[in-house]
Order: structure tokens, then C-alpha cells, then sequence
């Protein structure tokens, strides 16, 4: 912040007479259960200093009384617009996001003030440019009363008092006791938003981690990815608003990363995995209703399908139907979706076991309604027009399996092979050996049947030894 800035800060607040003494007034009660529970007289709190720019004792917004009578006028004047009723927010506070082992905490207030505190550092450093020469700004001294307040043991002195630079206040300092609560404990005392990890930097990240994130919401039931595709023209006025939502988020994330911790913990990663694979399951049905209706029914109109079908996983119309070589494209499109989706995530996350086992769950059962369609769909059908003849577009099994060309991924297996293998051969491993018995009954290309055993038998072998070898077992079922 430049010296301009700061002077404008200071002059609004310098306005604020009346009503921050109102609002002290109305404060007499402890604020929460982390203030020390005594009774505060009331006479205290109507000292006629008070209405002095220098009082030489202030009262703090958190009812915490400071003597700052050996302070000269400007000392006083800064602890008093740092500690009664003023503007100042937190934005959100960390550890240092390149070095988070100096032990230096970062308290990010509005208007892109931010202190450090702790570590090696000797005293608080605010970045307002008005902290020089060890004298602490208001910041300092706002900040050093809201980490006091959370701790009462200190309490008992009254009125407390400040060191000039704000590094200790009585006979502890906020280092202390930040040190022996924790900074999460501390931050979650005062509702403060923590950040833990690290915040998207550029505008795309954010506007992309955004969507992310809020694709839970999306109204058609779009995935991430998609939720990111520019507009189609079926694109319905719910999911455009929503995108534009969307963006409008994203900008005040990118302004303040706070907004973005607090949308984080709401939409949490556990919670963007469980829509997910709900969407994934309610898709792979869909996909292989829309083929029976299809095989039931035929083709609906036209034009209709042509459009609807310009974005090869748009669900956006009920009562889709799909031909053989449709309904293989979506299923490929969805074996890619979980896949892109298991790549992104972090493999250290305590529930990534458990993720793996749902994508897996989704992509066996893909594979075994695959194999068990070996067979010409249009067979039976009473719907007229003459049903293909070629088998790649007529049997779902061909389709997508049998019929391999060269550069095509190994359907299903090449997704199944990324994830840990151990945790889908022990949850899956009846109906695996189900579809290796199918596989090996049908026409199935040697290669694709060659990698399909491998993928079972060997991964099952080294799981075996994994597991001698002392892993704990863990329970993955969600
Ligand atoms: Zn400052």
C-alpha cells in the first residue's frame, strides 16, 4: 500500500466517532467463550477518554482494556485506531507459502495489508508503511488484541500493555501464543479462514478451479470438463446463468483468496468426488438405456438427433436414443472422463484409495455390459428400416473391443491399468474374473485379451507381495 493509500485509510476511519462509541457500548459482554468470563465494570468502558484522539487507555472491540499512558501521542493514536471499532477485515491467514518451515504466519487483511509474525523474525512486520523504526502500526496492534482475545489464561492483568513495536503485550507475546494454540486452533476461534494449501495464482487457474468446483451445482448435470466448453446453442438459460455465476466468483476469488478457502470448504474435495461418480453411474445407465431404446424403437427424428449430438456428451435432451456406434462414442467419452478425473487427482489425499475404487467400480461395469453385448442389436427389431449389417455397427461389443485399430487405447483396461491395483483387484476381483471367462469365450482380439490377463493375473500377484510385505490393510468401500 502506498503512503497515499494509507493516509486516505487513515482519515476515513479518523471519522468514525459516534458510532464506534456506540457500538463499545453495546460490546460490554465477553464476546465468546474464549474471553476470560469476568465481570468487566461498566465504568470502564465510559471513560471520558474515550472521546480523545490519545487516550491513554483504550478499549479494545474485543473488551480487552490497554494502558498505553507511556506511549507518545502517535503510539496512541495508532492503538487506538488499530483496537476500537473500525473497518479492518481478515482476509485469510497461512504459513509461509514458500517456506512453511521458518515458522512465519502471514495475516492477510483487506485492502492488501499483510502482516508476518513469528519465526525468526524479532517483531510483527506490516507492509502499510507506516510500521518503521519498531514502532507498530494499527494492524500490528489490532491484530496482536485479536490473537490475545483468544487466549484468556492471559487475561487476569488489567489493563494490559503493549510493547511499542507490538511484539509482546503484558507478559506473553501473540507469537506465544499462536506457537502453543496452533494457528488453526487461533484461526478457527476467530472465524478466520486459514489456507493450508496453496491458492490458484492466475486469473485462468482460478476461473478453471472454479468451475471446477461449482460443476456440482450445474443444472444439466455437466462435468467438470464440460462445464468449462464454451457454450453450445443447447446450452439451457440455466446452465448459461450458471456459468456466468460462475465467473463472477471466480473474480472475487482471484481478488481475495479468501472467498476462495471459504468456497473450498463448502464444496470440499470429498464432496466434488461423490458428485462425480454420482453423475458418471447416472450417465453409464443412461448411455445403455438410450441403446435399448433405440434397439426398441428406432431413431428418433433426425434433425433432432444431429443436433443434439454435436457435443458427443451433451445429456441435455430426456429420451435420448443411441445407435451402436453413438452409444460406443459416449462410453469411450465417459472411460475418458473418469479417466481425466483420476489423473487430476492427488495421489497423497487421504480418500484417493477410495476414489480409485469408485472409478474402477464405474469402469468394470462399463466393460461387463460391454462383453455381455457380443451380439447384433438389430437382430429382432420390428421397427422397419434396414438395420446395419456391418458387425462395428451393430454389435456394442465389436464396437468398442472387438474391432481394434491401430493408436486405439485398450477400452476400459488402458484406465483400469492407472489406478492402484491392489484396491480394485480385491474389491472387484469376482466380476473380473467373470469378464476374463466372457472375454476368453468370445472373438476378443488376442491383444486385447493378453492385456486384460495381465492386468489381472500379474497385478494380483504383485499385490499379493505388496501386501506380505507389510502394508496395512485398509478398508476402501466407501
Ligand atoms: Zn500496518
Amino acid at each position: 500500500m502506498s503512503a497515499e493509500q494509507f493516509s486516505k485509510l487513515s482519515l476515513g476511519e479518523e471519522m468514525v466517532t459516534t458510532r464506534a462509541a456506540a457500538a463499545r457500548a453495546a460490546r460490554t459482554q465477553p464476546r465468546s467463550s474464549s474471553s476470560p468470563g469476568k465481570d468487566h465494570p461498566l465504568q470502564s468502558i465510559e471513560l471520558p477518554a474515550s472521546s480523545s484522539p490519545t487516550p491513554s487507555l483504550v478499549i479494545s472491540t474485543n473488551n480487552l482494556h490497554y494502558n498505553v499512558s507511556t506511549f507518545d501521542s502517535d503510539l496512541r493514536r495508532r492503538v487506538k485506531k488499530g483496537l476500537e471499532d473500525n473497518e479492518m477485515k481478515m482476509k485469510y491467514c497461512t504459513l509461509s507459502p514458500t517456506q512453511p518451515t521458518d515458522g512465519i504466519k502471514h495475516f492477510h487483511i483487506d485492502d492488501d495489508i499483510s502482516v508476518a509474525i513469528g519465526g525468526q523474525m524479532v517483531r510483527p512486520k506490516c507492509n502499510c508503511g507506516a510500521n518503521e523504526e519498531g514502532l507498530a502500526c494499527k494492524h500490528i496492534y489490532w491484530l496482536a488484541d485479536q490473537i490475545l482475545s483468544t487466549a484468556p489464561e492471559y487475561l487476569d492483568e488489567k489493563p494490559l500493555q503493549f510493547s511499542p513495536d507490538g511484539s509482546t503485550i503484558q507478559s506473553t507475546t501473540p507469537v506465544d501464543i499462536l506457537n502453543n494454540k496452533g494457528l488453526e486452533s487461533v484461526a478457527d476461534d476467530l472465524k478466520w479462514v486459514l489456507q493450508k494449501e496453496d491458492v490458484p495464482k492466475t486469473q485462468d487457474e482460478m476461473t478453471d478451479e472454479m468451475t471446477d468446483m461449482l460443476s456440482v451445482f450445474e443444472p444439466q448435470e455437466a462435468l467438470p470438463g464440460e462445464f468449462k466448453s464454451p457454450e453450445s446453442p443447447l446450452t439451457s438459460e440455466r446452465s448459461r446463468k450458471y456459468q456466468e455465476f460462475a465467473r463472477l466468483l471466480s473474480d472475487y476469488a482471484i481478488r481475495d483468496p479468501g472467498v476462495f478457502l471459504q468456497i473450498r470448504d463448502v464444496i470440499d474435495p470429498g464432496f466434488q468426488r461423490r458428485v462425480f461418480f454420482q453423475k458418471i453411474e447416472s450417465r453409464i445407465s443412461r448411455t445403455f438405456h438410450a441403446l435399448d431404446d433405440y434397439i426398441a424403437h428406432g431413431p428418433m427424428n433426425e434433425s433432432l438427433d444431429a443436433l443434439r449430438l454435436d457435443d458427443p456428451m451433451n445429456e441435455s435432451l430426456d429420451a435420448l436414443r443411441l445407435d451402436v456406434p453413438k452409444c460406443a462414442t459416449r462410453l469411450r467419452a465417459l472411460v475418458d472422463a473418469i479417466d481425466d478425473f483420476c489423473m487430476q487427482q492427488n495421489k497423497d489425499e487421504p480418500d484417493a484409495r477410495s476414489v480409485a475404487v469408485r472409478a474402477a467400480a464405474a469402469l468394470i461395469t462399463v466393460l461387463d455390459r460391454v462383453v455381455d453385448r457380443n451380439v447384433n442389436s438389430y437382430e429382432d427389431i420390428t421397427w422397419g428400416l434396414e438395420a446395419p449389417s456391418d458387425p462395428r455397427d451393430n454389435n456394442l461389443f465389436v464396437a468398442l473391443i472387438g474391432s481394434p485399430s491401430d493408436g486405439d487405447s485398450l477400452f476400459v483396461i488402458d484406465t483400469l491399468q492407472s489406478l492402484p491395483q491392489e484396491d480394485v483387484l480385491r474389491n472387484h476381483w469376482e466380476i473380473l474374473q467373470s469378464i476374463e471367462k466372457r472375454l476368453a469365450d468370445s472373438e476378443t482380439p488376442v491383444s486385447y485379451e493378453d492385456a486384460f490377463r495381465r492386468f489381472v493375473h500379474d497385478s494380483r500377484k504383485r499385490a499379493a507381495s505388496e501386501t506380505r510385505e507389510g502394508e496395512p490393510k485398509r478398508t476402501m468401500q466407501e
